[in-house]
């Protein structure tokens, strides 16, 4: 097809239903359909954990939108990556992960996925050479990349790193969260899977917590959707309903999110209260050619430092009013945290230990004058 992004975000997967002409796909919140003769379930469709039409909706959307043949469904970003390392991986097998990982990718590996026998090495996934270096030839089944990473906004060269992969034998698997399908798909950067935590722009609305997997081919595709059905995290009927009507949206809110980050960072980047400013929209960031490479716009997340420590930073995320205090990100509101004492707590003492003077800003879509002048009294 080629049709334009936001068109497929609102048609992909989503034909008026055929019955009724309901023009939205309905929320088919039933367990079980009824089979014309034994053997025979009507179109295919048996149990909701195998199969449901308000998740085939969503999983074709997602497949069409990240460019792969086959998109799957989950009841969490976490679900997702659980299901993908128990598909790929088996005791004894190694997989590499950023050293600034999202903390629940961390936790997931280290603290559940290594008491299976499996292991890991952090590498810092701005740097091809390192990632390289942290690869177990022969071992290494997996190589795992957030680009733009969370909490520190680094940024990975996605073709290097497929490359990289695919010469030890490894799949490459990009967390694509902070970026969204519209601002950057991996698959068409040599990517073998895609990961969202749908729960973020992709819902875009804080109401719902989804993952997703999108696989770069069909044989792969196949065993996740063996092993979704087989684990059983699945995304359930009006999960994937919330989640559908967020992503027909996706393509104005991350324009709106950009043109509010890019006001934010460039007035972070001048405060006498800031130390550093980490956006890849920044000319100055490290990686912002890359980003510019890969991604359309630079995305709605910031994380800034500030001069006053640890104390300071905890203080501006308090003091803040418009930016409320939560963990997550992606909605439509704007939020801010403390990555130290919130999202990457469970990383402390880890080599993915984030700075104490960190704070964290997912940038909303409310009036970018609004959302500066709460900065300005939060560090004042
Ligand atoms: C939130 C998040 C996850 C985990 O997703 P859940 O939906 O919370 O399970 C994974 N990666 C990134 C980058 C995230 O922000």
């Amino acid at each position: 097809m080629s049709h334009g992004f936001e068109t497929l975000a609102i048609h992909a997967g989503q034909e008026p239903d055929p019955h009724t002409g309901a023009v939205i796909p309905p929320i088919y919140q039933t367990s079980t359909f009824a089979q014309d003769a034994v053997g025979e379930p009507r179109l295919g469709y048996e149990y909701s954990r195998s199969a449901n039409p308000t998740r085939d909706a969503l999983q074709a959307c997602l497949a069409t939108l990240e460019r792969g043949p086959i998109g799957l469904a989950f009841a969490s970003g976490l679900a997702a990556e659980d299901t993908l390392l128990r598909t790929v991986c088996r005791p004894g097998d190694h997989v590499v992960i950023p050293d600034d990982a999202y903390g629940g990718t961390f936790r997931l590996v280290a603290r559940v996925a290594q008491r299976w026998g499996l292991g890991w090495t952090a590498a810092k996934v701005s740097d091809p050479d390192a990632v390289r270096a942290a690869i177990q030839p022969g071992k290494t089944k997996l190589v795992w990349v957030e680009t733009p990473t969370n909490p520190l906004l680094g940024i990975a060269d996605i073709a290097a790193l497929a490359e990289i992969a695919h010469e030890a034998g490894a799949l490459l698997a990009v967390d694509n969260t902070f970026a969204s399908p519209y601002l950057q798909q991996p698959i068409a950067h040599g990517a073998d899977v895609v990961m969202h935590s749908t729960t973020k722009y992709v819902g875009g609305h804080s109401d719902v917590v989804g993952g997703a997997l999108i696989a770069a081919s069909t044989n792969l595709g196949e065993e996740l959707a063996f092993h979704q059905n087989a684990m059983g995290a699945v995304s359930g009927p009006f999960d994937s309903w919330l989640t559908l009507r967020g992503v027909k949206t996706l393509g104005v809110r991350m324009d709106r999110h950009c043109d509010n980050a890019e006001r934010i960072a460039a007035y972070l980047d001048g405060h006498p209260a800031v130390s550093q400013v980490l956006y890849p929209g920044l000319p100055d960031h490290p990686g912002h050619e890359t980003a510019a490479k890969q991604m359309r716009r630079f995305g709605g997340m910031i994380s800034f430092r500030v001069t006053g420590g640890e104390e300071q930073a905890v203080r501006v995320c308090n003091q803040a009013k418009l930016f409320v205090l939560a963990e997550s990100l992606g909605g439509v509101e704007s939020l801010i945290e403390h990555p130290g004492r919130m999202t990457h707590a469970s990383a402390a003492g880890s080599p993915l230990e984030v700075p104490a003077d960190l704070v964290r800003l997912s940038v909303g879509i409310e009036t970018a004058d609004d959302l500066l002048a709460d900065l300005e009294q939060a560090l004042g």
